[in-house]
């Protein structure tokens, strides 16, 4: 049995260590936080549950399937599709996108038809095509132009892709430009086209927990800030220990990585939504505006908020707040209940402000200039989405694959 020091608790290094310890060896696991799930957390707040910026697990993640039971965890799903928002006048507008694939019955895209083409939907519909063909992997071939190039490439009108690409995956990609590589793009179109946005019933936090369980508690050390010496030796708040082997599951550069999102986490008597979709803001590009979308977790699973209250959370882009002069937590605060309350009057005044997060260091930099691939790039023992790419299929994918390169180096 060889000894294992894995450094980092969050979903990569929890992963590999399950693996690792699935395979008959004596894994320890050292996070320098006072809680596992490095980025994914959650915490109760007056009984809401308050993930840690608007995060949602995808069910069409093939690693995600092998990792978890999503039944056991309580998972439940937004609808396909989501809600735009646009103000016109002194009225706000609302349109519900149903993806005409998997509810072909709650009509066509009806809401695109404002201000989309016909020739933009049957884009949608290729480009769905495009990216659900052949082998997942396939995504990662190809240009390594951005996913704005990639759309404007596949002929999609500028309204198209900056009131409905624009909200939705500067929301995903926590960036203003879609300057994220179009093999991203593809990747998360082709999940979200195949699969379900779900959320567990314990909070995102419940994702990481149920890998911890498989381990057990003594196998975790927390408050264990970690120098890794070399490939073997670490230092643990000053104390030297050798391992057979050390794996780094976190990003030694992350402080650098510049996506950061506000999030915003409201108490409402009751749900400005009618449907359990997310909820876009068309205007966020065209008309400056600051939300990029909004949704009410709530509706999907009720154990995020007390019996007869709504949580609303919002999430406004890093560098959108940049951009509009907002760096703190106040004025962001202000223009965010100013331009909800566009939308649903009640915001200015009856909604409850339980939480601003801001979360700074998001997500790693993948622009064109990163050959994105669908494995991991880096031979040595390190994992974490940094080294494939910035979501749970990337944490979860680098790390079963450096547990296999571990295994194997240990076997000989
Ligand atoms: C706001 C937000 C929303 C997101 N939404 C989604 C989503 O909807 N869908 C999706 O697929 N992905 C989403 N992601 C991305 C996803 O959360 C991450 O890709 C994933 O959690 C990364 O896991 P990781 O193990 O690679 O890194 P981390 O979670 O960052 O874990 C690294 C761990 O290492 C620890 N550590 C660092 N240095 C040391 C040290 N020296 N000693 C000891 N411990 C150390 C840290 O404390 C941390 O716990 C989102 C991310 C954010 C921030």
């Amino acid at each position: 049995m060889a000894s294992i020091a894995i450094v980092g608790a969050g979903l990569s290094g929890l992963r590999c260590a399950t693996l690792l310890q699935a395979s008959g060896h004596d894994v320890e696991v050292f996070d320098r936080a006072s809680i596992i799930g490095g980025r994914m957390r959650t915490d109760e707040v007056d009984g809401f549950l308050l993930d840690h910026g608007f995060h949602v697990m995808q069910t069409a993640y093939p690693t995600s399937q092998r990792a978890f039971d999503f039944k056991a965890m309580g998972a439940l799903a937004f609808e396909p599709g989501a809600v735009l928002v646009q103000n016109k006048k002194n009225r706000s507008k609302f349109w519900t996108m149903a993806d005409p694939f998997r509810r072909p019955f709650q009509g066509v895209m009806s809401g695109l038809n404002r201000f989309a083409s016909p020739f933009d939907l049957f884009r949608v519909a290729r480009l769905r095509f495009a990216v659900r063909r052949g082998k997942q992997a396939d995504v990662f071939h190809g240009n390594n132009a951005t996913s704005k190039e990639y759309l404007l490439n596949r002929g999609f009108s500028s309204a198209m892709i900056e009131r409905f690409f624009h909200p939705l995956f500067s929301g995903i990609f926590l960036e203003d430009e879609l300057r994220t590589n179009e093999r991203m793009f593809r990747f998360v179109f082709r999940m979200m086209s195949e699969g379900d946005m779900v959320l567990p019933e314990g909070g995102i936090a419940a994702a990481p927990m149920q890998l911890a369980q498989r381990l057990g508690d003594d196998r975790i050390h927390l408050n264990s800030a970690v120098t890794v010496i070399d490939d073997t030796t670490v230092d643990i708040d000053g104390q030297l220990r050798t391992f057979d082997a050390v794996v780094r599951a976190f990003n030694p550069h992350q402080s650098k990585e510049k996506r950061h999102v506000w999030t915003l986490h409201f108490a409402a008597t009751t749900s400005p939504l009618k449907s359990k979709h997310v909820l876009l803001n068309a205007d966020v590009k065209i008309k400056n505006g600051l939300i990029a979308h909004l949704a009410v977790p709530s509706d999907v699973q009720p154990t995020y908020a007390p019996v007869s209250k709504s949580l609303v959370t919002i999430t406004v882009v890093g560098e959108r707040a940049d951009a509009l002069g907002l760096l703190d937590a106040a004025s962001v605060e202000l223009a965010v209940r100013e331009e909800a309350s566009r939308w649903f009057p009640e915001a200015s005044e009856d909604w409850n402000l339980l939480a601003t997060q801001h979360i700074e260091h998001a997500l790693p930099e993948v622009g064109p200039e990163v050959t994105l691939l669908s494995d991991r790039r880096s031979t040595g023992f390190e994992c974490g989405d940094h080294t494939l790419h910035g979501s749970v299929e990337g944490a979860l994918r680098s790390a079963e694959s450096v547990a296999q390169a571990v295994d194997a180096h240990l076997r000989g």
